[in-house]
Parts: structure tokens; C-alpha cells; sequence
């Protein structure tokens, strides 16, 4: 759920003290023979810090093509792809994307055969809601352990699990934890009467205490039959009474039931606003930590593999938070890099990119890793954010996938979907687009209309652009295989080598794992870079570049570039 000020997510979030830390930052790599080597991405014990290193598979974390599932701790060298599977494939011609059309799909994102290149190498699916809702979108859910009927059964479920499992392909859905539908049986029955069972399922009052949204003006006390009962995002959606054991068993229940059926783990909806305090805090409360705890704890006894990923849309001191000790989610999506990389993109500077990165090395601990993304299906698409210019989207893409954690991409994104032009949300989800056919474009069979009208220019779709050189479908098969290629890019420690040169838009970020070096050399600028020198020791070998003039050359422990065209980046090995 969108659930934050617009003023808490577009780069208000480098507050003064930020601005000294960075300087400080800096001051620190470019003090003679400091390098950044060790340099201040890394926590304090950087091994520790990343201590699955140790344990998992150095082999850039392609053992998941193996076809034996994701194994434990799988997810730190993933790729993730978000699916509103109501606008993802329609197998039966009614318009709506469902499971079936889903698995017809794997294929063009991961085949399960890594010598093939027809498919986008991603290694987990992100589904939003699957189960019974009176809503489009399915974020008021009815029944929490059953599926939508028009996107399938728990059968088609578990079809998918195992066809995805067989490619090396986690899946995690979306659990809506912090509410429910009005239309769902235990609301229906805790407004029917206060003496029954469920009404303290919901949190109910005799008068309005005239508390207010936290990012908007809305009450969140809504008049029922003489009394209130509380929804923080509307009326339709009542929150859950958290606090009630009752309450948090059926929600385990339902968690186990899905982890089950073979789910490996839930993108938690809402996370800042599980429990509210009784003088109207309505985020981040200690409460919702410890349900988290007790959640994590109660899953992992049966189901060691979990992934819980936090949707906590907030600044980045507070979202890591959401780690706890270590014994809270295990990601969390990255809200402030998001803004970060399409502002370093659509203004050409390093800026954002370099501030983002240096508040990470604040934040940052061994207790968690984020989830970087670009956009989700709450926001306009990052495409259309970079006003459709192209060389911008490259290089935000290029940029994700150079950052530390576990990143996430939107259906579409791949590419280039703008979205519709209005802001209503149906507009940040329209179908996909598979074939140049019209009027559909592959997304529901011929004759038939899908369930919301989505127009994009001619060339968007993947059948135009998968493997055609240059496309962005290609940017990003190639971005991702890099990375998945690569100890370093998929789980490495991350540190900013000192800059000399590149203009206002050249940056660059370190990746080591082990032995393993990998630098990430980028020009967000609409210019060329001119020459660029990184302090940074070892011969540089390119492992993928867009724009890069020249060969790189290494001396005094400097790595030279001649410079990077207009949005151009590097991969480079280190050895
Ligand atoms: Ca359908």
C-alpha cells in the first residue's frame, strides 16, 4: 500500500547531517593510500557483515538453475519480477490475466537452462495478491488462504510453484497483513454484533478520536451502526486488531498454509502500519517489530527458507529499522535508492546516486539487505518518470543492477512500458505486452478485450525486442546475467572508490566477494564524460559496457577509463 508523504520519498531524505557524513565520506577515500577498498559500505565486519558469503554458492548464484528450487538463503543472489497477474497473460479469454497464463510465460523469464538467451535470467516472481477480493487489485482480501477464482485454483498455484521451482525460480506472494476487505466473513460478522466472536478481530470505538492518515488528511475512523472501527487507508479496508492472539494465529495459519504449498515466502503489505498506538501513532510501532519476531520465528520453525520482504515506504534510517537484530524481514524495498537512480538518471548528475550510497553505509548492517528497485505498481513507471528518454532508462537499469541487495523489477519494465497517462492507479498497471499484434499485443486471445486499455508506442513488447540487439528487453537479459555471472555484483561487500574527472555525472561503485572485484563505472549525463580515473588497484578486464571508449588501463592504483558516452556505463573485473 502506498502509505507515505510524496515529500518523504523524492529525495528530501538527505538531511544536513547526511550531507557531513558524505563529506566525511569522501574526505576518507581521498586521503593518500586509503583508497575505499575497506571503504565505508562495508559494516564494521564487512565478512561478518555479509556472512552468507560463506555459505553461499560462489558460483555467482546460478546453483538455482540447477531445477532443484531455490536453496536456503537463495534469495541474496536473486533477481526479483513483480507480476499483477491480472495484467499479465490471460490463458482463457476473459480478459484477465491468471495463473495459467502465468506459467505459459516462464519461459521468456527464465527457462531454467542458463546456455540459452531467450529469457531474462530473473530468479523469483513477486506476485501481488492472489486471493479473494471485491477489488480489482486484490489488496482487501476475503479469504486468506484460498485463490481468486479468475485467476485460478490452489491447483494452478501449485502448478506454478513447481513449474517455476523447476527453473530455478522462487516465488513469494503478497500478504495484505494489516487489513482486510469489509466483504470479509470475520468483518461481516464483527459488525453484525458486538457480543460476537470476531469483533475483537477489528478495533472498534465508541466516538471518533479524529486521528488522520499519515500522509493525508483522511480520517481513519469510519461511523458503522452506531459505532467506529479504524482502516488507516479507507473504509473498505478495516485493519486487522493485530494485538489479538486470535488474530495473529489465523494470520500464521495462513502463511504455513501457503509455505505449504510450496510459496517461498511474503511481500509483507503495510509493514510500517501493523499496530498503532493508543494516542493515534500510526507507524512504526514496537509492536509491529515484535509481531514481525514472533511471525519470523513461528515460520522459520517449519520453514527455514522463508523470505519475508518489508514494504515500509519511508526514509532509509527507518526502513532498516525492519531488520530488527537480524530476526525481523529479511529484505526490504529501498524507497529512497528508487527516487535516487531515476533523479541521478533524469538530471544527469552523480549526485543522488553518490548520496543514497553514502546514507546506505550508515544504515547498512549485517541484520538485513535491501531490495532495490526502480518502480512498483504504486508509482508511475519509471519509464514514463524519465519522461520516455531512453538513454535515461538505460542507465537507471544499468545502475540497479550494480547495487548491493536483492534487486526487484516491475512486469514491463524490461520493456520500456510507460503506463497510461492518467494518475489513477489501473494506469500503473495495464497488461503486458507480449506480441507488435494489435489491438491485444498476446495479452488475452483475439476478439476478446482486456480488463483495462493499455496504449504504448509500436516496438513495445517482447516478441520486437527480446534478443534484438540494442532493445531494452536485451539491457536487460544482459544486466541481469551479468550480475548473476558475478560473486561480487550478486552478494559482494560495496564501497565508492574515490573519482577523479567524469564530469558531474560519473561515479563509481566497488563490488567485492572473496577474491572477486568488480567495479561499476556509469555516466549519468547527457554529455560525454571525458577522461575518468578511479582509485582502485588490479588489472581492469570489461565485463559488459554500454559507451565505453577505449580499453580500460590500471597504474599507481588508478584505474583509467578515456571516458564513457552520454549515459554509458562499465562493468569491469578487477584481478
Ligand atoms: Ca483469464
Amino acid at each position: 500500500m502506498r502509505s507515505a508523504e510524496p515529500g518523504q520519498r523524492a529525495g528530501a531524505f538527505i538531511s544536513p547531517l547526511m550531507g557531513r557524513l558524505r563529506v566525511a565520506t569522501l574526505l576518507l577515500c581521498l586521503a593518500p593510500g586509503g583508497g575505499c577498498k575497506h571503504g565505508p559500505l562495508e559494516p564494521p565486519e564487512a565478512d561478518a557483515g555479509f556472512a552468507a558469503d560463506a555459505a553461499a554458492p560462489t558460483d555467482g548464484g546460478l546453483s538455482t538453475d540447477a531445477g532443484l528450487g531455490p536453496k536456503p538463503g537463495a534469495w541474496r543472489d536473486g533477481v526479483y519480477y513483480e507480476v499483477f497477474v491480472r495484467s499479465f497473460a490471460d490463458s482463457d479469454g476473459d480478459g484477465i490475466g491468471d495463473l495459467r497464463g502465468l506459467i505459459a510465460k516462464l519461459d521468456t523469464l527464465n527457462d531454467g537452462d542458463p546456455s540459452t538467451d531467450r529469457d531474462l535470467g530473473v530468479t523469483g516472481l513477486w506476485l501481488m495478491p492472489i486471493h479473494p477480493s471485491p477489488s480489482y487489485h486484490g489488496y482487501d482480501v476475503t479469504d486468506y488462504q484460498a485463490v481468486r477464482p479468475e485467476y485460478g485454483s490452489q491447483a494452478d498455484l501449485e502448478a506454478l510453484v513447481a513449474a517455476a521451482h523447476q527453473r530455478g525460480m522462487a516465488v513469494i506472494i503478497d500478504f495484505v497483513l494489516n487489513h482486510s476487505s469489509t466483504a470479509h466473513p470475520w468483518f461481516q460478522a464483527s459488525s453484525a454484533s458486538p457480543s460476537s466472536p470476531e469483533r475483537g478481530y477489528y478495533r472498534w470505538r465508541a466516538d471518533d478520536p479524529g486521528w488522520t492518515q499519515p500522509w493525508g488528511a483522511g480520517h481513519v475512523w469510519h461511523p458503522l451502526m452506531g459505532s467506529y472501527y479504524y482502516g488507516i487507508f479507507w473504509s473498505g479496508m478495516p485493519d486487522l486488531n493485530l494485538g489479538n492472539p486470535a488474530v495473529e494465529q489465523k494470520m500464521v495459519e495462513a502463511m504455513r498454509h501457503w509455505l505449504g504449498a510450496g510459496i517461498d515466502g511474503f511481500r509483507v503489505d503495510a509493514a510500517r502500519h501493523l499496530f498503532e498506538s493508543a494516542d493515534g501513532q500510526l507507524s512504526d510501532q514496537a509492536e509491529s517489530h515484535a509481531l514481525i519476531r514472533r511471525m519470523r520465528s513461528a515460520l522459520e520453525a517449519s520453514f527455514p527458507q522463508v523470505l519475508l520482504v518489508a514494504e515500509a515506504w519511508t526514509d532509509l534510517a527507518t526502513v532498516s529499522t525492519y531488520y530488527g537484530q537480524g530476526d525481523e524481514f529479511n529484505l526490504a524495498f529501498g524507497f529512497d535508492t528508487a527516487s535516487a537512480l531515476k533523479t541521478a538518471a533524469k538530471d544527469g548528475l552523480r549526485a543522488s546516486f553518490n548520496q543514497v550510497l553514502a546514507q546506505a553505509e550508515q544504515t547498512y548492517s549485517d541484520r538485513g539487505f535491501e531490495a532495490p528497485f526502480l518502480s512498483n505498481h504504486d508509482m508511475p513507471r519509471v519509464q514514463r518518470e524519465l519522461a520516455g528518454d531512453s538513454g535515461a532508462m538505460r542507465v537507471a537499469a544499468a545502475a540497479l543492477f550494480s547495487l548491493p541487495g536483492t534487486p526487484f523489477l516491475y512486469y514491463g519494465e524490461e520493456i520500456g512500458m510507460l503506463g497510461g497517462p492518467a494518475t489513477k492507479d489501473e494506469d500503473k498497471r495495464t497488461p503486458m505486452r507480449w506480441t507488435a499484434e494489435e489491438p491485444n499485443h498476446g495479452f488475452t486471445v483475439a476478439g476478446r478485450a482486456p480488463w483495462y486499455a493499455g496504449t504504448e508506442a509500436a516496438g513495445v513488447d517482447v516478441e520486437s525486442q527480446r534478443g534484438a540487439p540494442g532493445s531494452l528487453w536485451t539491457l536487460y537479459r544482459d544486466l541481469i546475467r551479468t550480475r548473476r555471472g558475478s560473486p561480487a555484483l550478486s552478494h559482494g561487500t560495496a564501497s565508492r572508490p574515490a573519482v577523479t574527472g567524469g564530469g558531474r555525472g560519473g561515479a563509481a561503485l566497488l563490488r567485492t566477494a572473496g577474491d572477486e572485484r568488480v567495479l561499476f563505472l556509469v555516466n549519468f549525463a547527457a554529455q560525454a564524460s571525458g577522461p575518468i580515473d578511479v582509485a582502485a588497484g588490479g588489472v581492469p578486464t570489461v565485463l559488459f559496457a554500454e559507451g565505453l571508449s577505449g580499453t580500460p588501463s590500471s597504474s599507481a592504483g588508478q584505474v583509467h577509463l578515456e571516458g564513457l558516452a552520454a549515459r554509458g556505463f562499465a562493468f569491469v573485473k578487477l584481478q
